[in-house]
């Protein structure tokens, strides 16, 4: 009998504007009903009747992604940028400043990167472009290449911009020699007056452009060797000023910064500056394809300018538009400031969208690189909406993780004259190679408070007095009888209930948990933010935060499905987290029955597991349940 539950449950549709699980012909009668009665809503207002609902979707295999996951690399930009250049190896890099932690931006960046050389079977550097020190700390080395590691991908070789120090200094006296840099001592007022302008007059050098090698390499020998304090002096490109692009007019290449380096201790007080490293040190690496964002095209110029005075290999610097996420910040000093007053408990806060964050939340690399893939790359900025992200993650966990019933709100339902029974539940009625797992059916059971009304009423489905529901997987409906109430409180503290065996098929089914089932903390979150534009609200992004964006449930109970679940983890098994072994608690992720999807917090213990919300169910259930 057991079987036969099972699959009649196995074929229920969420209904999303209830929350129930219903069958397919209830389903269709329910949108039906909505469809007319939207359209008579319509016609009230005199406007001319729509469409009622959407064309069907085109059926999709539960366990296959609607897109093709190489498709970015095989149509837009990053085609266009083979064509134009079709060499074999490709070899990319990927140069964050370890100045801070990854955002979701710089997932775009690792997918373009390391995503492009992998399809073109070439290889990409991980490379720190560690040229200023006084921002550089070793944690945030760490914490880089571990996310780009969790995305799946392999760095070719990790290399650091100051591993060339010596030979980007030997290269600054052959631009020196070659005539084409100069020390120059004008301060940033002196600078700005060169620059021109509609109160400035035209362009100009200024006199230090003028002297000789000779002088020009002892004045840069002395900043070397501490004979200038920082802003006394520093080396400028002799490039052209009579360019229209502002990156040709003499540009900084080395400054005095009396820093010790994070890796070169106390050996360097000069230090170069970034349009005079990243070239040249794409061209120490063989870079074939040098991908940036849009705000270096201006610095295409200059970028290929000191490569061809100083190097043989000849990188080619491409575009493309930055990934921009409304509804949060991703600025440092913006998180910084939500971390020290309290708002979050740390850079990995699931409610942020630093790439610890969403790894921490639970959501799945590979949900991420599939986002990335779905927007394509262009040259044009994207900006896009959270809603749109976690759109992508709830359709990637669709078909990759196992159900279990989860109860946030518990109240026990009493089922007089039920017995004990095991029934085999499949991990995901869609995939059927997930296998199955027993539960217990015991006869008290525990279903959410929000599943239970006092009052009855016409257009309401699941349980309340002398209403009958249907229970996930057990044997047979269940009717509501009596419930107890506390006095102080008002909450209902117990219902008792009946098996209907009359009623064949219940309109809607419930989930419940078994009595014995595993306590555990559940964190539902919301947005952070109230708006979709937290900077602009009047006094700044912290007067926009969502009092609501977090939501504790400290008594849930988990079906016992879930000590499978964990074992079984990772959830999928995507190539990034075995790299790192077992994958984090993170990786144990599944869908709550009619409640969202959930994955196991890091704080959790031996003892206490608290899980994450990553993603709703439906769009917008985070508002209406929390
Ligand atoms: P931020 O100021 O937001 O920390 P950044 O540009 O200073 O970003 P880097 O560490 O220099 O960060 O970035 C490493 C690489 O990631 C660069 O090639 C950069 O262009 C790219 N990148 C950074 N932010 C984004 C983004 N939002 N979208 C796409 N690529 C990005
Ligand atoms: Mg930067």
């Amino acid at each position: 009998m057991a079987d036969a539950i099972t699959e009649a449950t196995a074929k229920l549709l969420l209904d999303e504007e209830t929350g129930e699980m219903v069958s397919k012909n209830e389903l269709a009668k329910r949108t039906k009903k909505r469809a007319k009665k939207a359209l008579t809503a319509k016609n009230k207002e005199n406007a001319p009747p729509k469409p009622a609902a959407a064309a069907p979707k085109p059926k999709e295999r539960a366990d296959e992604p609607s897109l093709d996951p190489e498709a970015m690399f095989k149509q837009g930009f990053l085609a266009d940028v083979h064509a134009e250049r079709p060499v074999k190896p490709v070899v990319t890099r990927f140069p964050p400043e370890p100045n801070g932690f990854l955002h979701i931006g710089h997932a775009k960046a690792i997918a373009v990167n390391f995503g492009f050389a992998k399809y073109h079977g070439g290889e990409c550097y991980l490379r720190y472009d560690d040229t200023n020190p006084e921002a550089e700390e070793e944690k945030y080395f760490v914490a880089i290449e571990q996310m780009v590691r969790w995305l799946g991908f392999s760095p070719y070789k990790i290399t650091y911009s100051s591993d060339n120090f010596q030979r980007l200094y030997d290269l600054a006296e052959k631009l020196i020699e070659l005539g084409r840099a100069y020390v120059c001592h004008c301060n940033d007022e002196q600078i700005k007056a060169q620059r021109g302008g509609e109160n400035h007059g035209p362009r100009f050098r200024c006199e230090h452009a003028e002297k000789d090698v000779e002088t020009n390499l002892s004045e840069f020998r002395g900043m070397r060797d501490g004979k200038y304090k920082p802003r006394e002096a520093f080396l400028r490109m002799k490039m052209d000023i009579t360019d229209g692009n502002p990156q040709m007019w003499d540009l900084a290449a080395y400054r005095v910064l009396e820093k010790p380096h994070h890796r070169t201790g106390d050996a360097w007080r000069i230090y170069p500056t970034y349009d005079f490293t990243h070239c040249l040190c794409d061209s120490f690496e063989g870079i074939t394809h040098s991908l940036c964002t849009t705000e270096f095209v201006q610095s295409r110029v200059s970028y290929e300018w000191l490569n061809k005075q100083l190097v043989e290999h000849q990188p080619m610097q491409r575009e493309y538009g930055r990934l921009s996420i409304q509804g949060t910040v991703l600025s440092k000093r913006k998180i910084m400031k939500l971390v020290q007053e309290g708002y979050v408990r740390a850079w990995d806060d699931p409610r942020l969208y630093t790439l610890i964050a969403i790894k921490r939340r639970g959501v799945p690399p590979g949900a991420i690189l599939e986002f990335v893939n779905e927007l394509g790359i262009t040259t044009a900025p994207t900006m896009i909406q959270l809603a749109r992200f976690d759109q992508t993650i709830r359709r990637y966990l669709e078909r990759t993780v196992p159900r279990l019933m989860l109860v946030l709100d518990p109240i026990p339902v009493v089922i007089e004259g039920a017995e004990e029974v095991e029934v085999d539940v499949p991990f995901n009625p869609k995939i059927a190679a997930m296998g199955s797992h027993k539960i217990k059916f015991t006869p008290t059971v525990y279903i959410d408070r929000s599943d239970f009304r006092e009052v009855d009423s016409k257009d309401y489905f699941r349980l309340a007095p002398n209403k009958t529901v249907g229970l996930l997987q057990a044997p047979y409906p269940i009717k509501a009888v009596s419930y107890s109430k506390d006095e102080a409180t008002g909450k209902v503290t117990e219902i008792r209930a009946v098996f209907d065996k009359e009623t064949k098929k219940p309109k809607t089914f419930i989930h419940w948990a078994a009595a014995g089932s595993r306590k555990v903390e559940v964190r539902l979150f919301n947005s952070l933010f109230k708006s979709e534009k937290p900077d602009d609200a009047e006094g700044g992004f912290l007067n926009d935060i969502n009092p609501e964006s977090e939501i504790v449930y400290p008594d849930a109970l988990i079906e016992s499905g879930f000590d499978e679940v964990k074992a079984r983890a990772p959830w999928p098994e995507a190539a990034g987290e075995s790299e790192l072994g077992k994958g984090g608690p993170e990786s144990v992720r599944f869908q709550g029955m009619r409640v969202a999807y959930f994955a196991v917090d890091s704080d959790s213990t031996d003892d206490k597991i608290v899980l994450n919300k990553i993603v709703s169910l439906k769009e917008d259930a985070g508002k209406s349940q929390g």
